[in-house]
């Protein structure tokens, strides 16, 4: 298994494996960059072909958590943790209680919360052995919960700005989207698009989640190879991440792509492709993050929900920032997001070191 020489290796500051007899736990947690502050992230459960996909995934994440909370303002670096297993058929409380006792071994370096296959009840078992985690049942006015619907808010507030900055208005009423995915992302939503008068197309591997959205937003069902070439004004990927690659690109219809998932683009060279044919990309940590500013919220115990819900409303002016400067230099919008990211990585990581000598 290559993990210096990883492409996904991007000067991370720990990786660390997990395993646990008793339990069957087989976990990596993904220690990208602490140089804004304790890296957070939340925890996948994943079928993995093997270890080396398993790794090249943590990596992946957890560099993205990096720019996800450098973006969105955060005092939290960038990490990410995957539990190798089928969360449908190998997740037993007993799993998440030793993952719990791995993320509490860390010491702090890493917070954790929910992501695919995780839930809120999981996380409040792995509390038991840790308190570095989030994502954690509410309580009253303080910010907290499954994290999910708050995504799905930033991630609506992102669709209504490339809508905009591409259709000339925000206005959903009658614009189509297809959503693939209805887990706790998606379907939420699918929620707020049809609230705002959007046409929703739907795909989802488990036919349980499609009959639902059909039966309570009208949702026109689609096969899960249909749906990202769906005839429609946005596409959302809201399951896994890859799927805008060489193959998927040319064969879009949408003249959008925002969506939920992490890591859409299979290599950073799709991000021209798209803009290429058109395509404009809102690039997934920033559209993403309303989920991690909850958590922030809740785990730094600094803001109030009301207070969590109008930094979420912040993601369309940030997406406006983004597509503007791309529109300007002629960049792919991946591209000046990562930038700017990484300027204010670097500029966190100076002061820390002037601060440390
Ligand atoms: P989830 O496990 O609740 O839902 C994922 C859904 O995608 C499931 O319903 C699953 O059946 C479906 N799916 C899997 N493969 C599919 C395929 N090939 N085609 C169609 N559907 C498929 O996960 P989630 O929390 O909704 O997260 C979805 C995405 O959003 C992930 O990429 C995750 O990393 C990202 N994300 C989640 C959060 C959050 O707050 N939960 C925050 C930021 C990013």
């Amino acid at each position: 298994m290559t993990v210096f020489s990883s492409p996904h290796f991007a000067g991370h500051e720990q990786v660390s494996f997990f395993h646990d007899a008793d339990t069957g736990l087989k976990a990596i947690i993904a220690v990208h960059s602490t140089a804004l502050g304790p890296a957070a992230g939340g925890c996948r459960m994943w079928t993995y072909v093997d270890d080396q996909a398993a790794l090249d995934d943590v990596l992946r994440l957890s560099r993205g958590m990096s720019y996800k909370n450098a973006m969105a303002d955060l005092a939290l670096g960038g990490g990410k943790a995957v539990i190798i297993g089928d969360s449908r058929r190998d997740k037993t409380p007993a799993l998440m209680t030793a993952f719990g006792r791995a993320v509490d071994s860390l010491g702090g370096h890493y917070v954790t919360a929910e992501d695919v296959g995780i839930t809120v009840a999981d996380m409040a078992t792995a509390a038991k052995e840790t308190r570095y985690i989030s994502g954690l049942a509410k309580s009253g006015q303080a910010a907290g919960g499954d994290p999910s619907p708050k995504t799905a808010r930033g991630v609506f507030t992102g669709i209504r700005a490339a809508v905009q900055a591409k259709l000339g208005s925000a206005d959903l009423k009658g614009v189509r989207v297809a959503v693939q995915g209805l887990g706790g992302v998606g379907y939420n939503l699918c929620r707020n698009l049809f609230e705002a008068g959007a046409r929703l197309v739907v795909a989802d591997i488990h036919d349980d989640r499609t009959a639902l959205a059909a039966d309570e937003f009208g949702a026109e069902v689609v096969n899960v190879d249909e749906i990202l070439f769906a005839d429609v004004d946005v596409v959302a990927p809201c399951a896994l991440g890859a799927v805008l690659n060489a193959h998927t690109i040319p064969r879009l219809k949408a003249g959008i792509v925002a969506g939920g998932a992490n890591n859409q683009l299979a290599t950073d060279s799709d991000g021209m492709r798209l803009r290429d044919r058109g395509i404009l990309f809102a690039p997934d940590y920033v559209i993403n993050a309303g989920g991690i500013i909850n958590v922030a919220a809740e785990y730094l115990g600094n803001r109030s929900e009301a207070e969590v819900d109008r930094d979420i409303e912040r993601i369309g002016d940030r997406l406006h920032e983004i597509f503007a400067l791309a529109e300007r230099e002629g960049r792919p919008t991946n591209e000046v997001a990562d930038a700017m990211a990484e300027d204010k990585i670097r500029k966190a990581a100076r002061s820390q070191g002037q601060k440390a000598a």
